[in-house]
């Protein structure tokens, strides 16, 4: 399908399946190379990474685990803004190398609030993997350590991400038209 509608939206394709798969299959490659003769536990941030997740991990060659986190915000009584806290994670990571897998990193609030949370759990290496980057949106200065593909500032789904909860199904992305 070379367009799609969801609610009052219509959009175009914009990264076909192979052109994703290929991103994906980097994504691996430098993975299996960076943890070469190590083990790596992935936590995959739900909802919008779970394609991604699957796609990867199968083409990871090293001794791995995985564990799935949602980020989620509640209005701290005390605090101004929300404060996001880290849901289902019950593994201890202490001393153990974790490779968080995201699905798109936008201004990196989110990415970053993430890391905070984990590196106070003293892992060994904590690495970010992300199939997706928005440079022009960008506001945060940490290194992103694994990029599937950068791409304009503008709105997409499919693949794992979502409008409104719709369009996660797809197999190929798509931009806003
Ligand atoms: P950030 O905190 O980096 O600004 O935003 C990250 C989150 O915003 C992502 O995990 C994703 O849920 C959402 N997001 C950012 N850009 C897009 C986009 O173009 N499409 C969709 N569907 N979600 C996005
Ligand atoms: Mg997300």
């Amino acid at each position: 399908m070379d367009k799609i509608k969801i609610l009052d939206k219509e959009f175009r394709v914009s990264l076909s399946s192979s052109t994703i798969q290929q991103a994906v299959a980097r994504v691996a490659s430098q993975i299996n190379a960076d943890f070469s003769g190590e083990e790596v536990l992935f936590i995959s941030i739900l909802n919008g990474s779970f394609m991604f997740t699957a796609d990867l991990l199968k083409q990871i060659n090293l001794p791995a685990r995985i564990s799935f986190v949602k980020v989620s915000s509640y209005a701290g009584a005390a605090t101004s803004g929300n404060v996001k806290e880290l849901i289902g994670l019950n593994e201890d990571i202490s001393g153990k190398n974790v490779v968080i897998i995201e699905d798109i990193i936008d201004t990196g609030i989110t990415i970053e609030n993430i890391v905070k949370q984990l590196k106070a759990k003293n892992p060994a290496k904590l690495k970010v993997a992300s199939l997706l980057f928005k440079p022009e949106a960008y506001l945060k200065e940490m290194k992103i350590d694994y990029v599937g593909l950068e791409i304009p500032n503008l709105f997409i789904v499919g693949y794992g991400l979502d409008y409104d909860g719709y369009g996660r199904n797809f197999e190929d992305i798509y931009v806003v038209d």
